[in-house]
């Protein structure tokens, strides 16, 4: 008996997703999941689609963002598949919820990003997290790397140390057992503690253990405290040390640098014709949103919020907190300096006293206050009281000439750096940075359409194959027939980014369809509550 396809798309312009091959029109077969045919389909599906009009394209890859924790607590990946993300790679910049032991689980919560204790971390190993997403389903596919930070801080807590040479090799021990439980690599945060901790060397020692598995090389650089190139140059040698690719988060340079930025891309382009295999990501946006706390360093957060207020508040020991903040490292590049203060604005405040700050720099608000901008900050903490951790600035730290130098780098692909968000439920009061909603319609929008930076196909291409292979999946990220069916169809004239950072949890308008495994998640620009995505585990080579 003849069997009907499930799903067919019928008269859409296809983008496939090489960036080398232009756009054509035909149809698409989808059946039990995978791409069955393109071309000419005159046979109806289970399902039609009507895509004339429409680009179809395969479904976008995120090869930077920071769901971990949050796409479990909500499984439908809302503000991320509802931009045409199908595949999203977690773990970036040196952070995981996994593994994690009892010993030092505290430490690790604290580094979990949008932890929250109404879901209990129950599992311990990778392979244990990993099958999380699978026990109820997620909207979307994900892959994970290897996060350092989560690896150092099973082996040694969070202190402010070298590695001896044990915990070296225990660290080299857990991260064999992330890599053959399918991480697509390891990453680091080497800009912010614990990973800051480490020493070249110690990255040169795991990033060899990734290498024997296949895996990549994927960091937030060293650099926070001003030394961005230093970074750059670091992330290089650990990949011609460790024989490893090398994928660079968030590649820019700082406030609006042109000439740090054209550097770093020099160094990329250097390393790339001596051989070594280096691409990077970067958000089409040009401010970062933090939590003011990261500005302060470490040892501040030995005390809990209602200790740090009442420190605050006793003169004495005010004096003693800003010479802390001024002699550490963070405090002298953030909060000492004209040109990082004049670029800090307050945006997310709950405190009454604070609400008039709204939207003045850090520069602006010392000002007002007539003392210094480190007591100021701590005055801004103090009065936002409990809620301190959620007081969230925006960073006007790059160019648009420099986004848009980093985004004709054919080594360049979209990351969104985001979180899997909703505006409901137990993510609705977690606010972030717009990309969250935003970044693939915005690329669509604003480099395609409106800026003309990129073509449609080198965008989509920057979204797609070009990420799907970095992270090692083989089977999607292009339309052909036999590839697994994520395909996401758009109204390329209305497709628009619609979250700010005044209003950050906006969907974006014009992502008609979004099919992952070959079920509808997104119909019409609605979930559809189906949650077909799976755990992506590397294929890797085995390790001799
Ligand atoms: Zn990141």
């Amino acid at each position: 008996m003849r069997v009907s396809l499930d799903i067919v798309i019928q008269g859409g312009i296809i983008v496939d997703g090489t960036g080398s091959k232009s756009k054509f029109r035909a149809d698409i077969a989808i059946d039990q999941g995978r791409i069955a045919r393109v071309g000419l389909v005159d046979e109806d599906g289970d399902v039609t689609l009507d895509a004339n009009g429409f680009v179809v394209t395969p479904g976008f890859v995120d090869i930077h963002t920071h769901s971990d924790f949050p796409l479990l607590q909500n499984r439908k990946a809302e503000s991320s598949v509802r931009q045409g993300v199908t595949t999203a790679i977690i773990g970036a910049c040196g952070r995981s919820c996994a593994p994690v032991n009892d010993e030092t689980k505290e430490f690790l919560l604290k580094d979990i990003i949008g932890y929250d204790a109404r879901l209990p971390v129950t599992w311990h190993s990778f392979a244990d997290y990993l099958a999380e997403f699978e026990k109820a389903g997620i909207a979307q596919n994900i892959a994970s790397l290897a996060a350092h930070n989560a690896i150092r801080i099973a082996v040694m807590g969070y202190v402010e140390r070298r590695a001896s040479r044990n915990e070296l090799e225990e660290m080299k021990e857990l991260l064999h057992d992330c890599m053959r439980s399918g991480a697509i690599g390891l990453s680091t945060g080497l800009a912010y503690p614990p990973g800051s901790n480490a020493d070249t060397a110690e990255v040169i020692e795991l990033a060899k253990v990734a290498s024997k598995y296949g895996g990549i090389y994927s960091s937030h650089l060293r650099g926070t405290d001003g030394d961005f190139l230093a970074g750059v140059k670091e992330a290089i040698e650990i990949g011609r040390a460790a024989s490893i690719p090398v994928h660079m988060g968030h590649l820019c340079g700082f406030f609006g640098n042109s000439i740090e930025t054209q550097r770093a891309l020099q160094m990329v382009t250097e390393a790339r014709a001596k051989g070594l295999d280096v691409t990077c990501d970067l958000y089409p946006y040009l401010a970062g949103a933090n939590p003011l706390m990261a500005f302060l360093p470490p040892s501040i957060f030995n005390h809990d919020s209602s200790e740090l207020v009442q420190l605050i508040r006793n003169p004495a020991e005010r004096k003693e907190l800003v010479a802390e903040v001024e002699h550490s490292e963070t405090g002298t590049f953030w909060l000492t300096r004209l040109e990082t203060l004049d670029h800090i604005k307050i945006f997310d405040v709950v405190g009454s006293l604070n609400v008039r700050y709204k939207g003045k720099t850090l520069w602006e608000i010392a000002a007002l206050k007539r003392i210094s901008p480190i007591e100021s900050v701590l005055e801004l903490l103090a009065d936002e009281g409990e809620a301190m951790y959620n007081l969230g600035v925006i960073c006007e730290w790059m160019s648009e000439n420099d986004n848009y130098a980093v985004f004709s780098q054919a080594y360049h692909m979209v990351g969104s750096d985001g979180i899997a968000l909703a505006p409901y439920g137990e993510l609705a009061s977690f606010k972030f940075h717009p990309r969250a909603y935003g970044t693939c319609p915005r690329v669509i929008a604003k480099y395609v359409r409106s800026d003309r930076v990129l073509s449609l196909e080198q965008a989509i291409h920057k979204m797609t194959l070009m990420p799907a292979q970095r992270a090692g999946i083989i089977d999607r990220g292009l339309i052909r027939e036999g590839m697994r069916a994520d395909v996401v169809i758009f109204d390329y004239e209305r497709v628009l980014d619609k979250s700010t950072y005044e209003e950050p949890s906006l969907y974006p308008e014009g992502i008609e369809y979004v099919i992952v495994n070959g079920q509808i998640v997104v119909e019409r620009g609605k979930h559809t509550g189906r949650l077909p995505g799976s755990v992506l585990r590397h294929q890797s080579k085995k390790p001799m």
